[in-house]
């Protein structure tokens, strides 16, 4: 059911997105980033915060971040630094975060959303680069503490406080993981915790100035940023229509209870201290370094989309549904220019294709080749669509192409007027009441007559054609 507004509430927020960079190493060290390794085996003395050890920027982890910023409209600063966030960290031994605070690396991005409302544009605030902390891992033997994660790169994108509904921050997180997907800077699992997000959350009746915001942390799954969402929305309208304040602070969701916990007050920027890290030098992009990944960039989903509509025609959730992968808009690209049915390629792509496909990650099973084939005979009249779809289950992960399994379980569609012109022959003497019927005026009778027909031919006749000659059998029309 659609998310409304409540007593005249407007919801506002602004999410607060961590990426894991896919670099092969740390940011500061040369540590590997490897995930699900053994815990404290990919740590050195830079990453472990030992006193002395001295940190080296990782010059794939500006090329990474930069080619995101690229990616979502941002504008890449030639000059950018590093600053420490001074901070009791239980998991970051230095007590301080190596992030980026008055000069980031890039500002000024958009993300253009689609939900059933239209299309929406989501301004980026700022992309910064910043060093992961570890990870705390709680169990019967108390708190044990794996250093792997310390120094993975992460970026940190912050919207606008743009988002307007739910549906919308949903959006806004699919939209922001495809486009991250296609520049290849990072895989964004969430499972894995490469992905993260922040909601800052606030309510005010239109027109007035925002309210006081919350802020909730580490979710890690587009449901449950939803649901926090709802649920701290829910609780504002209540506290502000009881006449309570709200208080600048971090609360925790509990998926389990579906509600929202206050954690601590919030902390304003002047509380980290931060300042200029003295370790390191500034992060200065080049011209000639900005032009060379501006050109690595892929085609992206939202020029791929109006592509298809515009060159296939398909309709704009067609289009949507395959350019949300990038591995899935090429198959698709290599399948449409191998068929001339290219919309039945789609519509064969997104219903039984997708329904076979296992995970975001999935491969899909069927060659180009063979999806465009099956297209082909669709369009020609060889086989239905159900036909189609069935073969592309039957050989899926096998080596039977779909032509083969078409003609060795005999599902070919019958067009011969030859062989269908009796049957409907044989239609007609054998129901002449429905004929009587039909003459008598009662046209609705003639999709009765069809489906004895069709069922005369084992439902293997081509529909199109029954049709044709149904009509001329009734009505002596000369239909070519
Ligand atoms: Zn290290």
């Amino acid at each position: 059911m659609a998310w409304k507004m409540k007593q005249g509430y407007e919801l506002v927020v602004g999410l607060e997105v961590h990426a894991e960079l896919a670099t092969r190493t740390k940011i500061f060290c040369s540590c590997p980033t490897t995930f699900g390794a053994v815990p404290n085996t990919q740590c050195c003395p830079v990453c472990l915060g030992y006193p002395g050890a001295l940190p080296v920027l990782n010059a794939e982890v500006v090329h990474f971040a930069a080619k995101a910023g690229l990616a979502l409209g941002c504008r890449i600063a030639r000059f950018s630094k590093h600053d420490r966030k001074n901070y009791f960290y239980p998991d970051l031994p230095k007590a301080y975060q190596i992030s980026q605070f008055d000069q980031p690396l890039c500002e000024g991005g958009e993300l253009l959303i689609s939900t059933a409302a239209g299309e929406k544009r989501i301004g980026i605030t700022r992309i910064h680069i910043e060093e992961d902390a570890g990870k705390l891992i709680h169990d019967e033997r108390g708190t044990l503490l794996d250093m792997n994660r310390c120094g993975v790169p992460l970026i940190e994108i912050v919207s606008e406080p743009d988002i307007r509904t739910p549906e919308e921050a949903d959006a806004y997180l699919r939209k922001l993981r495809t486009v991250l997907r296609y520049t290849g800077v990072s895989d964004c699992r969430m499972q894995e915790g490469s992905l993260r997000c922040d909601v800052n959350l606030s309510i005010r009746k239109p027109g007035e100035a925002f309210g006081t915001r919350t802020e909730m942390k580490n979710l890690n799954s587009f449901v449950s940023v939803v649901k926090a969402i709802e649920a701290e929305y829910d609780r504002q309208v209540s506290a502000i229509e009881a006449g309570e304040t709200i208080l600048q602070e971090t609360r925790r969701f509990d998926q389990r209870s579906g509600q929202t916990y206050a954690m601590r007050r919030k902390e304003n920027a002047n509380d980290y201290r931060y300042f200029p890290e003295p370790d390191l030098g500034p992060v200065i992009v080049t011209e000639t370094q900005l032009a060379a990944w501006q050109g690595e960039l892929p085609v992206l989903p939202d020029a791929r989309k109006a592509a298809y509509m515009a060159q296939y025609g398909l309709s704009a959730y067609a289009a949507e549904q395959i350019v949300s992968e990038r591995a899935i808009a090429e198959y698709f690209e290599q399948a449409a220019a191998l068929s001339h049915a290219p919309k039945t390629v789609a519509n064969l792509l997104i219903t039984e294709v997708f329904r076979l496909l296992d995970g975001e990650d999935a491969v899909i099973c069927i060659s180009p080749e063979d999806l465009a084939r099956l297209a082909d005979m669709t369009e020609d009249g060889e086989i239905n669509n159900n036909t189609a779809k069935a073969a592309i289950a039957g050989v899926w992960q096998t080596d039977e192409t779909p032509e083969d399994y078409v003609n060795r379980l005999g599902l070919r569609q019958i067009s011969d007027a030859a062989v269908l012109s009796p049957l409907v022959r044989q239609t007609i003497e054998e129901n002449p009441k429905m004929v009587a019927q039909y003459y008598g005026g009662k046209a609705s009778v003639k999709r009765a007559i069809m489906g004895a027909a069709m069922r005369l031919a084992a439902g293997k006749a081509n529909p199109d054609m029954m049709m044709r000659l149904v009509d001329e059998a009734l009505d002596g029309q000369e239909n070519k």
